[in-house]
């Protein structure tokens, strides 16, 4: 069996007013992702997906990854990741960042090919389920009133969502107050996770976390900008709330730095952004051996929803998993059979591989090829 193609399918959705939020980067008016489709010269192709953007994940594997793949056995991982990285790609798109990215998208197109050629879903590939169904948490709080973002919170509780998110990172005050008003609503038990999006510096974070420890904030995710280990040991001594990180890190070593220097409580790796299921596994492994617990991160489309949810139902360390529940055609339609939440959990598909179908018309109506604009999505409602 050999890959025959390496293709990249841009995809973009446009957000209407009503499902806008206002986040870090400004007010989000479009969704895009990129899938990766594997094709093999017997028939069966795999998906995958790639989080970054379009427009450079597209000439990396262009100009970078097809060339090498073609002509490989789709079956043979490891030999392939020796070729697309450790001998070849790195020298070419660097050991970290988008390159990584690109890559994670093949990666996952190559476990789906190898479920569908042995007849298994991925879960079972990755060792069997250790559990039937996914807790799942939702990320979809954003700056508002704290009287409206507390309501908002308790319709996700009365969904059944195992947790709840909130967006802070923009001003302390407020950030506080909204905090305060989830928590007072939901009572003292529920899961409240905090994610600050690299908004705060070191002094702000302290206070910040000091603040939301008190209010029972299960934990601080990504308080400061993703390089500064050491900003995020001190935040993490002196913060008392637990430290999430994981969904700007690439490769294992990333995380192995952050675990290594004391700096994490939870790590949040993305298979479309960190290395793919491959590097995952490897990831997760290191997390087992120094007992961090792992929640994956989830953004941009129904096929990275689906490998994460193979991942959390088969690797024993995963804790609840990230479900973004804003405003996202690229979830909700992309996928002939959409993942939907029951009582909080979702459940991996039963058939081989990914075990997962695309949408044509979905396909179609989301087709994008032009610049990603970034211009947009920069504007803020200062
Ligand atoms: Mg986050």
């Amino acid at each position: 069996m050999k890959i025959t193609d390496v293709k990249t399918i841009r995809l973009r959705a446009l957000i209407p007013t009503e499902g806008q939020v206002f986040s870090r980067s400004g007010v989000r008016n479009t969704r895009s992702t990129t899938l990766i489709k594997v094709a093999t010269d017997d028939g069966i192709y795999g998906l995958g997906s790639a989080s970054g953007n379009g427009e450079l994940i597209e000439f990396i594997v262009a100009r970078v990854l097809k060339p090498l793949l073609v002509g490989m056995d789709p079956t043979e991982i490891d030999e392939i990741w020796d070729t697309a990285y450790v001998r070849g790609g790195h020298k070419e798109f660097g050991t970290r960042g988008i390159g990584v990215v690109a890559l994670s998208g093949v990666d996952i197109a190559l476990w789906d090919i190898l479920g569908k050629v042995r007849g298994i879903p991925l879960y079972q590939l990755l060792g069997g389920k250790v559990r039937d169904k996914v807790p799942v948490y939702a990320t979809a709080l954003y700056p508002e009133a704290p009287s409206k973002v507390a309501a908002r919170a308790r319709g996700f509780a009365e969904q059944g969502f195992h947790g709840v998110k909130i967006k802070v990172g923009f001003d302390l005050d407020q950030d506080i107050r909204i905090v305060r008003a989830v928590r007072q609503e939901l009572g003292k038990d529920f899961i409240v996770m905090t994610d600050a999006n690299q908004g705060y510096s070191v002094e702000v974070g302290i206070k910040a976390a000091q603040a939301f420890a008190d209010a029972g904030a299960f934990w601080l995710e990504e308080p400061l900008f993703v390089e500064d280990i050491e900003g995020h040991a001190i935040l993490r001594e002196r913060g008392n709330t637990p430290i999430a990180v994981g969904e700007n890190l690439h490769m294992s070593y990333a995380f192995e730095n952050f675990i290594l220097r004391g700096a994490v409580d939870f790590i949040q790796p993305d298979v479309a952004r960190a290395g793919g299921i491959t590097e995952i596994r490897k990831i997760t492994a290191l997390a087992a051996k120094h007992n961090v617990p792992v929640s994956f991160h989830t953004w941009g489309d129904g096929v990275a929803l689906a490998a994460s949810v193979h991942l959390s139902a088969a690797l024993k360390d995963c804790i609840v998993m990230e479900l973004d529940y804003t405003y996202n055609p690229l979830r909700e339609e992309l996928l002939r059979e959409p993942f939907k939440v029951e009582d909080g959990y979702l459940t991996p598909p039963e058939r081989p591989g990914l075990g997962i179908e695309l949408n044509p018309d979905a396909l179609q109506r989301f087709a994008f090829a032009g610049s990603e604009d970034l211009a947009i999505r920069q504007k803020t409602l200062a």
